[in-house]
């Protein structure tokens, strides 16, 4: 792909983001408001190919790259949901997603009579230690995102326009399983 391709692919996802209130407020670039100059190259450790200097959350990003190599996007979100998810008083370290027809919108599932474990990390501004985190779970078995308490999502898709269904997906399935709860006697 040339990177003007991807440059504005990235700046058509900040404004679909920002659009449905998925990505606000965030140091930098305004997401909903990106130029295609506005996006920067690095190599897979995160070292910039022009002089500007990347998000602090590079890191994040690289380790999926390097963990699966097919991935074309990996797409991060400050959502309400996404934020306030693990933050209970059970500080889960997983929210298990099960019987949703939409988990088959997740690459790779079939069917609904299955369960995904989606990982909830501690937030820390050591971006390091939480890719480590990251890359130590992967070797137990691949997620099609995670969460970090009081921050936000990650998930990814060897496409952009997988990567932001698979956010969408989320968003859907972390507000049925918010319903459920509040539901449950
Ligand atoms: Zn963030």
């Amino acid at each position: 792909m040339q990177f003007s391709d991807a440059a504005q692919q990235i700046v058509s996802a900040g404004r679909w983001l920002d659009a449905r209130g998925w990505a606000p407020a965030t140091s930098g670039c305004h997401k909903g408001r990106l130029e295609a100059s506005d996006v920067m190259t690095i190599d897979y450790d995160g070292r910039p190919i022009d002089p500007r200097r990347p998000s602090a959350e590079t890191p994040l990003h690289c380790v999926m790259y390097r963990l699966a190599p097919t991935l074309g996007a990996v797409v991060h979100t400050h959502s309400v949901l996404g934020t306030i998810w693990g933050l209970g008083p059970d500080r889960a370290s997983t929210v298990d997603l099960e019987g949703y027809e939409l988990l088959k919108a997740f690459p790779g599932i079939a069917t609904h009579e299955t369960r995904v474990a989606v990982p909830i990390f501690d937030n820390t501004q050591d971006m390091a230690v939480l890719a480590h985190s990251v890359a130590e779970r992967w070797q137990r078995g691949s997620c099609p995102g995670y969460l970090i308490r009081g921050h936000g999502l990650y998930t990814w898709g060897t496409t952009m326009e997988e990567a932001l269904r698979s956010v969408e997906t989320f968003e859907f399935l972390l507000s049925c399983e918010l319903e459920k709860r509040r539901l449950r006697p």
